[in-house]
């Protein structure tokens, strides 16, 4: 997540705007220490307190986050194996090519990966790449290596 550049990049004893829970709002704030060139610990020039440093923002976009992310994976995982499932049954009856990296491959070859199971070639890409459906999902493999 971006971070608004209201003030230049933070420093130790540099001005930050902060949140003071004990102020209620976002103050400027005299960094003490920083961890990974962020502000770890931040003191109120309102309050002289010391304390972590938050933004006003943090905990509303971290719960929007979580949000999106709890929903989305699950969701997907069902969609890739319906779909895996589908194009399958498309291709009934097709021979299974085992899978390596020096077969040439077409598209709506079935393959039959060691480690990712059986799959359907969803697309021919340059560089010898080949775009493949498993049931866990797309996987970019390698073909037509010489
Ligand atoms: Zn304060």
């Amino acid at each position: 997540m971006a971070e608004l550049p209201l003030y230049s990049s933070p420093k130790v004893g540099g001005d930050i705007l902060a949140y003071c829970s004990k102020c209620q709002g976002e103050f400027s704030h005299v960094v003490v220490s920083m961890v990974d060139k962020k502000p770890a610990r931040v003191q109120c020039k309102m309050c002289k307190g010391n304390h972590n440093f938050k933004r006003i923002g943090d905990s509303r976009a971290k719960s929007v986050l979580k949000n999106a992310t709890s929903k989305e994976p699950r969701k997907r995982v069902v969609l890739a194996q319906d779909y895996w499932q589908q194009q399958l049954d498309l291709q009934k009856g097709k021979p299974l090519k085992p899978y390596s990296p020096k077969q040439t491959f077409q598209k709506l070859d079935v393959i039959n990966h060691t480690s990712f199971g059986v799959g359907i070639v969803e697309e021919i890409k340059i560089d010898k790449k080949i775009v493949v459906i498993f049931r866990s999902g797309e996987k970019l493999l390698i073909h037509a290596l010489s």
